[in-house]
């Protein structure tokens, strides 16, 4: 899943389609659609979520055909194996050039490329992950993705429908951890009856199955957006990808909750002792990166959350503004009161609070009304959350990740009512009688587990620990609290730098590159 992920959403496929020239795509995607991997690269051992700082530099030759690229790149999903990469690296600003963060193709195998290691993880192990560096690594200008400048534009664009890889492989993976789920529950037997008969279990069971339904609803109705082509879809994939990551690492954790102590041993060591040999374990550690990479789940709220309150934002101006003087403070309140004379009434009644509303819908309606009313509520929070602290907003991670978190889960409750009645409507013609109840069955579950959830994050938007957790967080990191490890015995201690530096230069380390083809 990930090498595929990385290779076509991010990689060269996409990126050339969506913003390569003619020649570009004539050149390339044959190659890839011939099986060429590639890669996309653009994390360094100091660049992580805030790709601004990037170190590696691409100098443009005197008489400018090409570029000159010099850097190290860390974390290169197939890197070690790929014959194609997207690198992405600072244009230093020149005559006849802006400069800035651009993207390029690169041949992999080019003079000068070198894969200094294999990376080794706590999942994916077959993952072909690399650190390579570049070494006055030649680069056609012909090569160069858009324009200079354009690097990070390209990257964050491809990721938008991209991102859409994650919530595939987490409602993959959520069906299998169902299908185990199910079967040795059922199988196990405990106290004189099956574990998934004891109710401690049955929940868990009950939690896997309607989010894994829920799940792919997202997943479905995320891709359809984007099949569609009509709307930038932005906010819904990563809304998906942030909310499957986090739903399907809590589904594998309960599938090795429900294993036992099953769960935590590997297939290898299970098959060893002649018993099934289930990787309930490997599907946990596998998960776990997914609330990291393409956007770890922080930065994921983050971005949602600038795009639903940069809305406020321009609305109240120099309201928002720490900057402003007084005079323009008051003129924009003035305003952007007008804009929220008109916005707020609108967010107080709507179809969600009329009581037969969305009977289409039949007994999901009312989950349907919860979804719609509970958006105008988002809102509203929203806007006193900005009241309250103005531009400060921005710094209110916690505030803004229950918000984003509330939305995610209204967007999963309308993705999953949808596709219960798409299935219920349907049931006759995919020859799947009785399937429309049943989904029903998965819908109305999941909305109500969801509510729980949503009613517990509107709560905690106003009733929480965050004060005195920044504060707390602040004596940690002052050093306040050392004694609290005292008697910690560090087996990392002395063994490196936490960030490792890098210079210019050749290689030193052997090329670990691999052909597989
Ligand atoms: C297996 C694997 C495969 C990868 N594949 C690729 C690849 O193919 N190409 C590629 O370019 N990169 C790849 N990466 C890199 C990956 O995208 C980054 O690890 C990810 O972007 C996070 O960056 P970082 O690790 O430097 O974390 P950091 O940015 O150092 O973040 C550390 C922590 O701080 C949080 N944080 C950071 N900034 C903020 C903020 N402003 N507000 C709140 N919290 C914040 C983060 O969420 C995280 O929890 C891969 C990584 C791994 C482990």
């Amino acid at each position: 899943g990930a090498l595929v992920s990385a290779h076509q959403s991010i990689g060269v496929p996409e990126p050339v389609k969506m913003f390569g020239t003619e020649a570009q795509k004539q050149e390339y995607l044959p190659r890839c659609a011939h099986g060429a991997i590639s890669a996309f690269l653009l994390t360094e051992s100091d660049v992580g979520s805030d790709p601004a700082r990037l170190a590696t530099v691409a100098t443009p030759t005197e008489d400018g055909s090409a570029y000159l690229l010099d850097g190290v790149k860390l974390w290169t999903t197939n890197g070690v194996i790929a014959e194609l990469l997207v690198v992405m690296a600072t244009v230093p600003k020149h005559e006849g050039g802006r400069g800035g963060i651009t993207a390029f193709v690169v041949e992999a195998h080019a003079d000068g490329v070198t894969v200094e290691n294999r990376n080794e993880f706590m999942g994916l192990k077959g993952l072909e992950n690399g650190v390579t560096r570049f070494h006055q690594v030649r680069v056609p200008a012909e090569n160069r993705l858009g324009r200079e400048g354009e690097g990070l534009k390209i990257a964050l664009t491809t990721l938008n429908t991209g991102r859409l890889s994650i919530p595939a492989m987490c409602t993959a993976a959520g069906k299998w951890c169902v299908k185990i789920g199910r079967e040795w529950s059922a199988e196990r037997v405990q106290w004189g009856k099956p574990v998934g008969r004891h109710e401690a279990v049955a929940t868990k069971l009950s939690f896997m199955a309607a989010t894994t339904f829920a799940l792919e609803a997202v997943l479905d109705l995320s891709a359809q957006l984007a099949d569609a082509g009509t709307k930038d879809i932005r906010i819904e994939a990563a809304l998906a990808k942030l909310w499957s990551s986090e739903m399907a690492w809590l589904i594998a954790d309960e599938l090795v909750q429900i294993r036992g102590g099953r769960g935590f041993e590997s297939a290898d060591s299970l098959a060893a002792r002649g018993e099934r040999a289930v990787p309930a374990e490997q599907v946990l550690r596998d998960l776990r990166i997914n609330r990291i990479f393409e956007g770890s789940s922080e930065i994921m709220r983050l971005l949602i959350a600038r795009e639903a309150v940069d809305a406020h934002l321009a609305a109240a101006g120099d309201l928002a503004s720490p900057d402003a003087d007084t005079t323009a403070k008051a003129k924009a309140a003035l305003k952007a009161s007008g804009f929220y004379a008109r916005w707020l009434p609108k967010l107080v009644v709507g179809k969600g609070s009329v009581p037969r509303s969305y009977d289409e819908f039949g007994r999901l309606a009312r989950h349907v009304r919860y979804v719609e009313r509970s958006s105008r509520k988002l809102a509203r929070q929203t806007f006193y959350g900005m009241s309250r602290w103005q531009a400060g907003l921005e710094q209110r991670q916690a505030f803004l990740g229950r918000i984003v978190d509330i939305g995610a889960e209204l967007f999963a409750m309308a993705a999953t009512c949808s596709r219960a009645e798409m299935l219920r409507a349907d049931e006759a013609r995919r020859g799947q009688p009785g399937q429309g109840e049943s989904a029903y069955a998965l819908a109305d579950v999941f909305c109500a587990q969801a509510r729980l959830r949503v009613e517990a994050l509107f709560d905690a938007l106003w009733s929480n620990t965050d004060a005195v957790d920044r504060r707390l967080s602040h004596q940690l990191l002052d050093g306040d609290l050392a004694w609290l490890e005292a008697g910690v015995v560090d087996p990392s201690e002395g063994t490196g730098p936490w960030i490792t530096s890098w210079t210019a230069g050749e290689s030193a380390k052997t090329n670990v590159a691999r052909h597989y083809r």
